[in-house]
């Protein structure tokens, strides 16, 4: 693909539709839209864009602030490292917690959510990568941290468990992304398959691939992937 021309409105909608074209029906685009200000945000609404990846609190505060009165229907998938004490700040309307890593976190979701009488929506974050710096759950604890929400599904009334989520290694080599994206598929249907989940009819989204992978995740049964770069261009 060619570079993308900064501050050219006809060029993200272009983008964007061709991205759509190279997924299928199913798969869900999420517009990783940090860094990047408000009004790029305005240009992929604009083009149809509706579901929008924050990864840093106050950044996401500050845009929501700037743009829910106007744009009602935008959906904001928070996607990054999150601190416990900043989760009061999007609870009351952040529509899915992509990153969640740790049970400390599940639990500051489902008291902040409560709160604010709603149930967030969440993926578990899964360390696949090879790469230390990555959050998430080794897959280990991730089949015990499924068994003690299913165990206490009553007190975790404001948490919506909808799937599992990955960042990769950031690599070129094909093989070793293969191998992570189906050791996720495998994860995810075992957990499907497990008979622990309190409400499986929600557990459906795969969340994995960047603009540099998303095609192979999606071959390995991603239904939402989150593309940032080739879409709104690289960041400062
Ligand atoms: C930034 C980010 C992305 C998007 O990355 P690109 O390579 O720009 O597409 C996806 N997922 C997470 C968790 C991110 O932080």
């Amino acid at each position: 693909m060619k570079p993308l021309q900064a501050g050219n409105n006809e060029t993200i909608a272009l983008r964007l539709q061709e991205i759509s074209q190279t997924l299928p029906d199913e798969v869900r685009l999420i517009a990783v839209s940090k860094t990047h200000p408000t009004e790029t945000i305005i240009e992929a609404y604009e083009a149809g864009q509706r579901t929008f990846g924050e990864s840093r609190v106050q950044e996401l505060v500050a845009k929501y602030d700037e743009l829910s009165s106007m744009y009602l229907d935008i959906q904001w998938h928070f996607i990054g490292p999150l601190q416990t004490n900043k989760v009061k700040y999007i609870a009351p309307f952040v529509d899915m917690i992509e990153s969640v890593g740790s049970r400390r976190l599940l639990d500051e979701i489902n008291k902040q959510a409560l709160k604010h009488q709603r149930s967030i929506p969440v993926l578990l974050e899964v360390h696949i990568a090879s790469e230390e710096s990555k959050g998430g759950f080794s897959p280990s604890d991730l089949m015990e941290v499924v068994e003690h929400l299913y165990q206490f599904a009553e007190q975790y009334t404001g948490l919506r468990l909808c799937g599992l989520m990955t960042i990769a290694t950031n690599t070129d080599d094909r093989g070793i992304l293969e191998d992570e994206f189906a050791q996720m598929q495998n994860l995810w249907q075992q957990i499907k398959g497990s008979g622990l989940l309190a409400e499986p009819e929600y557990f459906t989204e795969l969340s994995m691939g960047m603009s540099s992978d998303y095609p192979i995740a999606i071959a390995y049964g991603a239904t939402m992937v989150r593309i940032g770069s080739s879409l709104f261009g690289s960041r400062n």
